[in-house]
């Protein structure tokens, strides 16, 4: 072991293969299912939302799909991302452990989202696909894929979670610079919007609302436009297997190996990211890391919700799925500033959660605001609140190892920068913030929420 603090790798060590878990876990694959018909779905109704490559990666169980030059030739403009030892932050905390952060923020877009919007907007394009449709809470999907439509030269339509269109302007700046159109949410563009505004026109919007809208305009546009979702689906987690298996080359370089990875969990697309390679090498080669996905204590649908075949959208118009969820009718508390507010989870990340792979814990937000000015302050970097839900835990795991005295190896996924949320941490800094749990009286009644399927 060295005194290294960056564990640099160069462009030819950008992965030329995306890693697909399902070649690897053993687990019996669940269908996905129209929300019409509750049928399983056709490649036809996937058709309309989606590029044929993509609807083959989502379905597939090869283990490696080749990465295209062309992506590739974006992903050189930021990757590999540095993976750094956290020695000033192992040194305030007074731990024997040894704490590596991977940093996804310095993408040009701020987050791990960039890797999958590329992808998706190189198969749209290659397909044929002349505009995209997406939904965005607080903007880093939306400026993501806003990029990667202005590099391919395509056009965006946004569909943004209306508090977040208000109370965040800025990140909506960034996607209109890229030349995307951006509407806040529930808008009157839609049925869907227009039917949720007769009956609420306050409607702060969520992202199921926001999902109904994009996913309503791409299946009605006669196939001129597709839809674009940034988590949740296999190809989306595919591409954020570049994450892993860089960590993967830098632990080495670092001459040490995690005792336990550790991300944030919104729908699950950067956690497996650097989890599921990491997890390979527990299934292939015998390792034995834990693996731990953190999610907020106000939407905590893996450690409270139900594994169970639900709408991935409002207006049960997004194909139905089977994952840990709190019911497709979800409207966040408007009190949680910290992110990751989406009602269900990544279907591979719940089924490996219920099969006991993965483990899963809640936090709540002022601890996590906290472990963020911490890291900040140790190691000068502002993180996502999104991200700070995993630099809890990681802070968490090095308390416990200096009760044990224990030299354990802890990576975190350092998924986001915080340049965009600062709104988000004056509400901290003047105390403004509260703890909020997810209530009980609504947990009971999600089975009655759920659409009624036979599988
Ligand atoms: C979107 C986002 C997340 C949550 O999404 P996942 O799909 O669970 O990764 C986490 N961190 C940042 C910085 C994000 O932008």
């Amino acid at each position: 072991m060295t005194d290294t603090i960056r564990f640099n790798l160069n462009e030819n060590d950008i992965p030329k293969f995306w890693y697909n878990i399902a070649a690897d876990h053993g687990l019996a694959p669940t269908p996905v299912l129209n929300p019409f018909t509750m049928e399983p779905v056709t490649p036809e109704f996937l058709g309309a939302l989606f590029p044929m490559a993509l609807i083959e990666q989502e379905v597939t169980r090869e283990r490696y799909i080749a990465i295209p030059d062309e992506v590739r030739e974006v992903y050189k403009l930021y990757r590999p991302t540095p993976l750094v030892r956290a020695k000033r932050l192992e040194k305030m905390l007074g731990t024997p452990a040894h704490i590596y952060y991977k940093y996804e923020g310095a993408s040009p877009s701020g987050s791990h989202k960039l890797n999958t919007a590329i992808a998706q907007a190189y198969y749209n394009k290659i397909s044929g696909t002349k505009a995209l449709t997406t939904e965005t809470g607080a903007g880093q999907w939306g400026s993501a894929l806003s990029i990667a439509c202005n590099f391919l030269e395509m056009d965006l339509e946004v569909y943004m979670v209306r508090v977040s269109y208000d109370a965040k302007p800025y990140r909506r700046i960034l996607m209109q610079l890229n030349g995307a159109q951006v509407f806040a949410s529930p808008s009157e563009r839609t049925q869907s919007g227009r039917a949720i505004l007769a009956e609420h026109p306050d409607s702060p919007g969520s992202l199921g609302i926001a999902i109904s809208e994009a996913v309503e305009v791409a299946a009605t546009s006669g196939g001129l436009k597709k839809y674009a979702l940034g988590s949740v689906l296999n190809h989306v987690l595919l591409h954020q297997s570049v994450i892993g298996e860089e960590a993967i080359k830098q632990m080495d370089l670092a001459d040490e190996y995690p005792d336990v990875v550790i991300g944030c969990v919104g729908g699950g697309s950067n956690f497996a990211g650097i989890a599921y390679p990491f997890l390979r090498e527990n299934i292939v080669n015998g390792r034995t890391t834990r693996f731990v996905a953190v999610e907020p204590a106000a939407t905590p649908s893996i450690t409270r919700g139900k594994y169970a075949f639900d709408y991935g959208d409002t207006a049960k118009m997004a194909p139905i799925v089977k994952m840990f969820t709190l019911g497709s009718d979800f409207v966040p508390a408007p009190i949680h500033a910290g992110g990751l507010r989406y009602h269900g989870m990544a279907p591979s990340l719940s089924a490996l959660c219920d099969a006991g792979m993965i483990d899963a814990v809640a936090v709540h937000q002022v601890p996590v605001f906290e472990a963020a000015q911490l890291f900040m302050n140790a190691e000068g970097v502002l993180p996502a609140p999104e991200s700070s839900h995993a630099i809890r835990v990681a802070i968490d795991e090095a308390l416990e190892a200096k009760q044990t005295g224990e030299k354990k190896v802890i990576l975190f996924n350092l998924s986001g920068h915080g340049h965009f949320d600062l709104a988000s941490y004056q509400s901290y800094l003047s105390g403004n913030l509260e703890n909020y749990e997810y209530p009980e009286e609504v947990i009971r009644t999600i089975s009655e929420r759920l659409p009624k399927v036979n599988a």
